[in-house]
């Protein structure tokens, strides 16, 4: 990661830590609910997620600055977003390290953010895979899903104590992002071909190969493994722990 992007990602914790106090300070002041801490607490936490999911957007454009302008690189990528019979607006970045992922609540404002290290990794077959599986999160609204839960899990289990709740809740909205990750490769393979997602899942598992540790403790990550990815796709199974 180059320096500028370390430099914009440590602003960006620093932003977020304060706007997080400064929304439990307005609940606070505004005397919601002064005699129940739990409950503005609470109140506070679902205020804050609302308004992180909301200016995402505005965060990542912040780190990735300003589109690549390397017209080889655009010019491929447009081609394969051409093939594609739906598609969203994708920006090519520039970046050595590999990175692809989607941002915004609604389909309205939602984009894809590809790093130009991924794009000259992949195959044509990877990548329209991982892009049909960025682009299907958008089209079934995996990122508005994903809050909603979010802020379900802290409505449900806020009157236990904090502890229980955010452990609780945390593991709950892990399994539910990691059913929208099976989700999402179900409509890659309907928009692209099954072989095209299973290759793009074998260039990355190259990559970065799943260890027997990441296995064990897929249980406290929001993604399934690589080797679960392609075995739900290979037996039509989607195991969630
Ligand atoms: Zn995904």
């Amino acid at each position: 990661m180059n320096q500028k992007v370390v430099f914009r990602s440590l602003i960006l914790v620093i932003l977020f830590l304060l706007l997080a106090k400064a929304i439990h300070w307005v609940v606070i002041v505004s005397g919601f609910n002064p005699g129940d801490v739990e409950l503005s607490t609470t109140f506070a936490i679902l205020l804050f997620m609302i308004v992180f999911y909301l200016i995402a957007p505005i965060s990542i454009g912040f780190l990735v600055k300003s589109p690549s302008e390397n017209q080889a690189l655009v010019n491929r990528l447009n081609g394969i977003l051409d093939s594609l019979t739906w598609k969203n607006r994708v920006i090519l970045f520039d970046h050595e390290e590999k990175y692809i992922f989607t941002t915004g609540l609604l389909t309205l404002y939602s984009c894809t953010y590809l790093s130009t290290g991924m794009l000259k990794y992949l195959s044509e077959d990877g990548l329209k895979g991982v892009l049909a599986h960025e682009l299907t999160h958008v089209r079934e609204h995996h990122i508005l899903l994903s809050l909603i839960t979010a802020c379900v899990v802290v409505l449900v289990v806020h009157p236990f104590e904090l502890n229980f709740m955010l452990l609780t809740g945390f593991f709950i909205f892990l399994a539910i992002r990691r059913l929208l990750e099976y989700r999402a490769d179900v409509g890659s393979a309907k928009l692209v071909g099954k072989q095209a997602l299973l290759k793009s899942l074998f260039e990355l598992s190259a990559l970065k190969p799943t260890n027997a540790q990441e296995r064990w403790f897929v249980f406290a990550q929001p993604y399934p493994t690589l080797s679960m990815r392609i075995r739900a796709l290979e037996t039509g199974m989607h195991p969630l722990f």
